[in-house]
């Protein structure tokens, strides 16, 4: 099926002045050179230890930030350089939903009027037709229309996630970016945020960029997966080829950290300890950005930067084991 999504080359820097960490002046590459397709109602994890630039990937491909370069094409579109006005209904059909349902919604406005904002942002629905899409919207996440009055504060934290995601939905995208949306929930309710936001991807026709720290989770909902480690997309493969036949050093090493249940499964090796420091995303080194805690680098890892290259059926890895 068609592509929905097509990144290229797309960065993010961040300017450092002088003075901050440790005196250096320079950028902060929180995204640099990442290259990767979605297609329509496809499931895309994103992984990565924090501050490797996932979320800001995100909020990069929604222009929560501005990207430094790339190209950014929506449906066809490249929206990476669309002035706001011009971007609104694209906005429209790219929503998100944030990691902390604390922070995420606003504390003084009621929950219907936290669901019903993006409604009057774009012109939606007035009065009663507001209040009824309302209502269907806490339903649809599995509140209760009765809930509309109340404040966030008097909700669990599942139910806050389940108000942010309700109110994603409300202006019906197709595109939705998921940054580490359970990783704030009690254990005992990460299950069924899961398997509504599953339930609502194959009821609604959703494309979802699904991002989080925890490969075993992404595992189960994506069908392809993707591995960041400073800035750089280090792999990315169908969710089965990237769990079984790992090829980055990296993310062999996320992926022996994860508890095997079954003894009997394909992946019986040990656990892979990381050690040596992760370098500052300030003016990184040259080559290989993973060098520093790789068990496998070579002279040329120091001075050639490796890149994404395809080992076969869409599999992609950039290091330089591959070009053996
Ligand atoms: Fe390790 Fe070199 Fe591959 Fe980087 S390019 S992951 S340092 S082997
Ligand atoms: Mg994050």
């Amino acid at each position: 099926s068609k592509n929905l999504l097509e990144i290229s080359g797309l960065k993010k820097y961040f300017p450092v002045k002088q003075g901050f960490l440790g005196s250096k002046t320079g950028n902060v590459q929180a995204v640099d050179d990442v290259t990767f397709t979605m297609k329509k109602g496809e499931t895309l994890g994103l992984v990565g230890e924090s501050g490797c630039g996932k979320s800001t990937t995100g909020r990069t491909i929604i222009r929560l930030y501005e990207p430094t370069a790339g190209q950014i094409i929506f449906d066809g579109q490249d929206i990476g350089k669309l002035s706001q006005k011009q971007l609104l209904p694209y906005r429209k059909r790219m929503q998100m939903i944030f990691q902390d349902p604390y922070a995420s919604l606003n504390s003084r406005m009621t929950v219907g009027d936290i669901i019903g904002e993006p409604l009057d942002i774009h012109g939606i629905a007035k009065g009663n037709e507001r209040m009824d899409r309302i209502h269907n919207l806490l339903e649809t996440v599995g509140l209760s229309g009765d809930h509309a009055n109340r404040y966030p504060h008097e909700f669990s934290g599942g139910q806050r996630q389940r108000v942010g995601i309700a109110r994603a939905l409300a202006v019906e995208p197709d595109f939705i970016i998921a940054d580490e949306p359970i990783s704030a929930l009690d254990v005992s309710i990460q299950a069924q945020v899961v398997n509504m936001l599953e339930d609502l991807k194959d009821k609604r026709g959703l494309t979802y960029l699904f991002i989080a720290h925890d490969l075993s989770m992404v595992k189960h909902i994506s069908d392809r997966i993707g591995v960041m480690y400073l800035g750089k997309l280090v792999e990315i493969a169908g969710s089965d080829e990237l769990y079984y036949k790992p090829q980055h050093p990296y993310t062999q090493a996320l992926l022996s950290a994860i508890p095997v249940a079954d003894p009997d499964s394909a992946k019986k090796s040990s656990r892979i300890i990381l050690e040596g420091d992760v370098p500052s995303p300030l003016n990184p080194p040259l080559g290989c950005r993973f060098r520093s805690r790789c068990r496998y680098a070579m002279d040329i890892c120091k001075e050639a930067e490796p890149v994404l290259r395809d080992v076969g059926a869409g599999h992609c890895v950039a290091c330089h084991l591959i070009d053996r």
